[in-house]
């Protein structure tokens, strides 16, 4: 198999179980495998489990069982430190809460994402000037993010996630803190992106934000499904092995 017929995410049988007690099964074994420059949406209410999967695409959690497969990487298979450096080189995380640091600058907080790269300073204050200007903040490099709208820190959110260039983009509720102005803005910053190539998940509770993907799933108390598109079952029932639940 070529790099480029991979998939960037392939789940054989993946299942999230939190020990407790007591125990839950935040992900029921699921089966899914997403393509290159695919932009996913994941729909769900509070608590079904959208973060738990987006936390075991992007690495934070591990599988309690099954295989995961990053870029064709068994990721079961790493050692932490393997699994921190996959994470850095492949994965822009987009966080529901931003988790900027709020005394920095826009250019601080995305300059930090390259940090650990071993990138000279000057090339990553360079590389973080230029991703502020693909977002559209050009203008407030150096203001605090402390200082910046709801809909601004998103974006300088976007723009660390992706100074690194990965190969895949994880937003969690990437519209949940803002205002529709501001929403509809980081939404069609997320089309940009996956006009340019992006792989792209985006878990949300919002249907108008799910429907901007080009695939949807459903998430329902852990069990993760295709949605029931009328025009899209032709589709799936072509490819049944592109994803299926575990369980069936
Ligand atoms: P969502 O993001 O859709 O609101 P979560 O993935 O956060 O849902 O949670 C899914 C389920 O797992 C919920 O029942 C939640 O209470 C539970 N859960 C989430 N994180 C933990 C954890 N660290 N330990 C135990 N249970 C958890
Ligand atoms: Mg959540």
């Amino acid at each position: 198999m070529t790099a480029l017929e991979c998939p960037v995410l392939h789940f054989q049988d993946v299942e999230l179980v939190y020990k407790g007690p007591p125990s839950v099964t935040a992900l029921h074994p699921f089966n899914l495998a997403v393509r290159r420059g695919e932009y996913v949406t994941v729909i769900g209410p509070s608590g079904s489990g959208k973060s738990s999967f987006l936390n075991v695409v992007g690495l934070l959690d591990r599988p309690t069982s099954g295989t995961y497969r990053l870029d064709g990487i068994d990721a079961g298979r790493l050692s932490e430190r393997d699994r921190t450096a996959l994470r850095g080189r492949r994965i822009g995380f987009v966080f529901q809460a931003f988790n900027l640091l709020a005394h920095r600058s826009a250019l601080e907080n995305v300059m930090l994402s390259l940090l650990y790269t071993g990138v000279a300073r000057k090339t990553r204050r360079t590389q973080a000037i230029d991703m502020l200007y693909q977002v559209g903040l050009g203008h407030r490099i150096n203001s605090l993010t402390s200082q910046m709208s709801g809909g601004e820190r998103q974006r300088v959110a976007i723009a660390r996630a992706l100074v690194n260039r990965p190969s895949l983009l994880l937003c969690d509720e990437p519209t949940g803190n803002l205002d529709s102005v501001s929403a509809a803005a980081v939404l069609e910053l997320v089309d940009g992106l996956h006009a340019e190539g992006f792989t792209i998940v985006v878990v949300t509770h919002d249907p108008d934000v799910a429907a901007r993907g080009e695939r949807s799933l459903v998430i329902k108390d852990g069990h993760l499904t295709e949605a029931a598109k009328t025009d899209d079952r032709q589709r799936v029932g072509r490819h049944p092995a592109s994803f299926s639940t575990g369980s069936e």
